[in-house]
């Protein structure tokens, strides 16, 4: 296999890149910074809304870990390191809980192999794969040694799936938990233009000049992803109403394009 850094490619924006560079962090290159300022200027509210895209992964996580007493995590589009990650938040509840890692980018991969800083009695592990292809997820050595398949596991599909199109989409999350016992949980986010359609659109068409197509989805269709589960309360709702924390009853609905749920596999 080729080293990691050979795939990166600097002249084209990637996704996980922008949304680093929109968070603030410093993993990204000069044509990754272009591509978020195009799209800021279409939208203005895109920082806002993924930061509430993220704090939704922190307060999911933790109410698995917490209240639900999950212990191994299967996290896909991982994104590149933003602490707190999810294996800082599930560990910081109980510390030999497990996390898998998964991400199609070169640059995420570079990242991830420089050791995870996870608590001595958990353990954190990283698979190089590609979504559309679970398989190669389900079938890495390091799924079989990190998971325990007789015990729960919180899947995590955050921010991912606007990249990927139907008709495959829903199968894809369905092949994933097919290998989960009963008693693990998805928990997801899915991004919509019902609450901004103009500037929500002109940026999903500025993704697809930078040839990241885009996908929206409405609140039906959102919910279809859980067809099967059973949902928690609140049910699906823009990620900063779910089970909001502090100062997040301050954002404007429109900022936010993104559903998000979690539930429960009988
Ligand atoms: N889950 C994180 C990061 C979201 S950014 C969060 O919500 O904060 C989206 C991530 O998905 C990027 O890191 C990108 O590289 C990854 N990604 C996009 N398409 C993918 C695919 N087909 N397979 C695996 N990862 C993918």
């Amino acid at each position: 296999m080729r080293n990691p850094a050979d795939r990166t490619d600097t002249t084209r924006a990637h996704s996980a890149r922008v949304y680093d560079y929109i968070l603030g962090g410093e993993d990204h290159y000069p044509v990754d910074a272009e591509a978020g300022d195009a799209m800021c200027r279409h939208w203005p509210a895109l920082p806002v809304h993924m930061r509430e895209n993220r704090r939704f992964m922190h307060r999911a996580g933790h109410y698995l870990a917490d209240e639900k007493g999950i212990r191994q995590f299967l996290d896909i589009g991982a994104g590149l390191p933003t602490s707190p990650n999810l294996h800082e938040i599930v560990q910081g509840v109980a510390p030999e809980s497990r996390v898998i890692y998964v991400d199609n980018d070169p640059t995420v991969l570079a990242h991830a192999e420089a050791p995870l800083n996870g608590s001595p009695e958990g353990a954190t592990a990283y698979i190089d794969a590609d979504m559309r292809d679970p398989d190669t997820i389900t079938g890495s050595p390091r799924f079989r040694e990190l998971l325990d398949l007789d015990e729960p596991v919180g899947l995590m599909v955050i921010g991912i799936m606007h990249f990927i199109r139907p008709p495959e989409d829903q199968p894809l999350v369905q092949r994933l938990l097919e290998p989960l016992p009963s008693g693990s949980y998805l928990a997801m986010t899915i991004g919509t233009g019902d609450f901004a359609p103009e500037e929500v659109g002109r940026v999903a068409e500025e993704y697809e000049r930078q040839n990241m197509p885009m996908v929206l989805r409405d609140l039906a269709t959102a919910t279809s992803f859980f067809d099967g589960l059973e949902l928690v309360e609140p049910g699906v709702t823009q990620v900063h109403k779910w089970r909001p924390g502090a100062g997040q009853q301050d954002v404007d609905d429109r900022d936010i394009a993104m559903y998000g749920a979690v539930a429960y596999k009988p």
